[in-house]
């Protein structure tokens, strides 16, 4: 929830420093975020008691020094010390609770170049916040099929988390909100679906789960990844391909997966009742795997799940 209240602290540049003192200047805010890039991660409170499990913490890092890579920025800490540092904050906040993580690295200093040169040092700070899980509490969304497209990987490439990214994925947003649905569907440059703004799509047909596969200009999703794996567990045939728009309309199931939006049925696509317009047989048992797995009812595979120390 963006709008929960802010952390105590908020790691900064290696230190645990207060959240409301955490500034930069004015002139910091424009140019450096053209080469931000960030990552959202969650850590779901244990279902057997107070613990906090942090989900895929590595595979998160790992794709923050991917994006940072691919824009040429440097992150002038290691991948275990942002490891350190981000269950520092979350202990250092106390949280019990579900709570969402938000590392980004952005350039250091003043920034006056749009073209922020390769090569520049990053500051990285680690924001933390509350949220509460859509899990089992969401109705299906309406979603719709976007007139703004995904760019293409030589135009301004998804596989990139970068905050520059969104600015499309916002358009297509305040588009479908304008045509009565909650989400937009992104179709790529050559007319195939790609992901949703903020979260990857799949549909079920005829009982096997079909995903627009990693080069279908999208961001290679963790919790795509991750009900790919749940998914094959229960026996679900699973499929990774260039995907049809009108394959969506015809589909039996259709979700979102990624960590903010979890799993989320979605109940019409273009005003089309998809199944029953309710939460799908498979949809419901790759959600109820997820929630499982996330809060470690589920034995977790090696490294998806980290504990928080006390
Ligand atoms: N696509 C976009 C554009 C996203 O912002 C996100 C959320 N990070 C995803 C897909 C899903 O990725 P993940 O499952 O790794 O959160």
């Amino acid at each position: 929830d963006p709008s929960a209240a802010p952390a105590t602290w908020i790691w900064r540049d290696g230190a645990l420093v207060p959240w409301r003192e955490a500034t930069v200047h004015v002139t910091s805010v424009g140019h450096a975020s053209v080469a931000a890039v960030f990552e959202g991660i969650k850590a779901y409170r244990a279902v057997d008691g107070d613990r906090l499990l942090v989900f895929r913490l590595d595979d998160h890092l790992d794709r923050l020094y991917e994006s940072a890579r691919l824009c040429r920025i440097v992150i002038p800490f290691s991948p275990d010390e942002l490891r350190t540092a981000v269950l520092e904050t979350l202990r250092a906040n106390g949280y019990r609770d579900d709570t969402y993580v938000r590392p980004w690295a952005f350039p250091r200093g003043l920034v006056r170049e749009q073209m922020v040169p390769a090569g520049v040092e990053c500051e990285v700070v680690i924001d933390t916040w509350p949220f509460t899980s859509h899990l089992f509490r969401e109705r299906a969304c309406r979603a719709g099929v976007s007139t703004w497209t995904r760019p293409g990987d030589s135009q301004l490439p998804a596989r990139v988390k970068a905050f520059s990214n969104y600015h499309n994925g916002r358009l297509a947003v305040m588009e479908a909100r304008v045509n009565g649905h909650d989400w937009p569907v992104l179709l790529n440059d050559r007319g195939q679906v790609s992901e949703g703004a903020g979260a990857c799509v799949a549909l079920v047909r005829r009982g096997t789960v079909v995903t627009p596969s990693l080069t279908s200009a999208l961001l290679a999703g963790i919790t795509r990844s991750t009900a790919l794996d749940l998914l094959r567990d229960l026996g679900v045939p699973v499929e990774e391909r260039e995907v049809d728009r009108t394959e969506l309309a015809l589909a039996d199931e259709v979700f979102f997966v990624g960590t903010g939006w979890e799993v989320l049925p979605v109940g019409t696509i273009d005003g089309l009742v998809v199944g029953d317009g309710g939460t799908g047989p498979v949809t419901a048992r790759l959600e109820r795997a997820y929630a499982d797995t996330v809060r470690g009812v589920l034995p977790a595979r090696p490294g998806w799940l980290t504990e928080v120390p006390r």
